[in-house]
């Protein structure tokens, strides 16, 4: 096709890693990777640390020049005021954070967020200049009751409601089933339901931003099945989280060849 999406490995950290661990992987990462550029090229690689460690992070990326690029885990639908332990995205934009994971399974689960607060978290996101890491997926039920990409699409559906116009965004599949259970979805499945994702961008925004947006596969990632899935046409990366926490690992997912 006309258009070449640069493929994204994104490290999701959830709650672990310190600033102080934060700034001793970022940097063994970053000279990992450097060693490697010829071989990976062209991958965009990111990490989503927890809050407490974006600002040493961000220093740590900017003062050394690193070839990586870093986001939140989520952050907050409104702007400012009375929102006691909210991050606002306009913080987030100060501290140079480009990507923003909205819509994890684990905070739609653990703190009940439904679909129009994912939504007004994306609208929140793009108001402020971020590019938001838009996360979906079925559970084990849902595949058996309506099978891989109904709850995906009808997910970024509902995401993406009031979003129009050359947005940028990033779309990461997630079955639930497969997120930390060692079961990861076979490459098939991932593209399946990836394509029919990417029907849903070309019918909600058009064939030029469906062509450009970078639809990732996430769930048991590793380096031993990284290319399997980056073989997929309509799969062009994968956010990681277990194994984005080990150093070789994740830089091995990176390079995925
Ligand atoms: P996992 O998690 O790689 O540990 O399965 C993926 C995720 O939750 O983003």
């Amino acid at each position: 096709t006309a258009h070449k999406r640069v493929p994204f490995i994104a490290g999701n950290w959830k709650m672990n890693l310190d600033h102080l661990q934060s700034i001793a992987f970022v940097q063994k990462l970053a000279w990992s990777l450097k060693d490697a550029r010829h071989d990976f090229g062209s991958a965009e690689v990111a990490v989503f640390p927890p809050f407490t460690d974006l600002r040493s992070v961000q220093t740590l990326i900017s003062a050394d020049k690193l070839e990586l690029a870093f986001g939140a885990q989520d952050l907050s639908a409104h702007d400012s005021g009375a929102y006691t332990g909210e991050i606002s995205g306009a913080f987030l934009k100060a501290l140079d954070c480009q990507y923003v994971i909205i819509g994890h399974s684990e905070r739609r689960t653990l703190h009940n967020e439904t679909d129009e607060v994912v939504a007004a978290k994306v609208a929140a996101a793009l108001r402020h200049g971020l590019v938001p890491v838009i996360c979906v997926g079925e559970t084990a039920e849902d595949l058996e009751k309506h099978g891989a990409s109904a709850v995906p699409v009808a997910q970024l559906r509902a995401a993406l409601a009031g979003v129009t116009g050359a947005v940028d965004i990033v779309v990461a599949y997630e079955p639930v089933w497969a997120i930390g259970s060692g079961q990861a979805a076979t490459p098939d499945q991932a593209e399946q339901v990836a394509a029919k994702l990417r029907e849903t961008l070309v019918e909600i925004l058009g064939d030029d931003v469906a062509a450009a947006t970078r639809v990732l596969y996430g769930g048991s990632v590793k380096a031993a099945n990284i290319a399997s899935f980056m073989r997929e046409p309509n799969v062009d990366g994968a956010l990681v989280g277990g194994a984005s926490l080990d150093l070789d690992e994740f830089a091995s997912i990176s390079r995925f060849h």
